[in-house]
């Protein structure tokens, strides 16, 4: 694969993260939450993100691999999570950068809402409804974007690319070296 078209500029970025941190401090209305950050691909959104918003919060993070045979998918399974403290009785935020399959974040709620979160809400930069095999929707979502893998702030491309300004498509072409 090798990198294609920007889809979402540096600056569409900036704009539309600006909107959606207005949004979710709606949502919250000055009460605190646990923002917890999807690593890796979530950490760049995250960091742009609690920026802009004003309610006390707290910062955690969680970590998802999930083993998968083909194109079948796998099970996910936790390789971190916040301390029992960070989410109990408390609101929380999961932030990630892509909605795709919807397993991981599905997968989330399940573990979280068993761990007693008060509420549980997600934010996402982009969505890709045309993969969704579960019937989860996030709460907030910065862009829809088509089927095509995407690359870049915070998304990687076989471990590449995370600290590109944009988002881009890729292609299949050459591998990265
Ligand atoms: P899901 O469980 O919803 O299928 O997948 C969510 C995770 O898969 C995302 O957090 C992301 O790590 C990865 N993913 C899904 N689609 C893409 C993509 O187009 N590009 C990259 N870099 N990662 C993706
Ligand atoms: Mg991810």
């Amino acid at each position: 694969m090798e990198i294609g078209g920007v889809l979402f500029t540096e600056a569409d970025i900036r704009s539309r993260v600006a909107a959606l941190a207005e949004e979710v401090d709606e949502h919250y209305a000055g009460e605190s939450c646990t923002v917890v950050s999807v690593l890796k691909g979530g950490c760049l959104f995250t960091a742009d993100l609690i920026r802009r918003l004003t309610m006390p919060l707290y910062l955690s993070f969680a970590a998802v691999s999930s083993y998968r045979s083909g194109t079948t998918g796998g099970n996910p399974r936790i390789e971190f999570f916040p301390t029992d403290h960070e989410i109990r009785g408390r609101r929380v935020l999961v932030v990630d950068d892509i909605l795709d399959t919807g397993r991981t974040l599905a997968f989330l709620r399940d573990v979280l809402v068993e761990a007693g979160v008060k509420e549980f809400k997600t934010c996402v930069l982009l969505d890709k409804p045309s993969r969704r095999i579960t019937d989860f929707q996030a709460d907030f979502r910065g862009f829809e974007v088509p089927d095509v893998f995407v690359a870049g702030y915070g998304l990687d491309y076989a471990g590449r690319y995370r600290n590109l300004p944009d988002i881009v498509g890729m292609r299949p072409g050459i591998s990265p070296q």
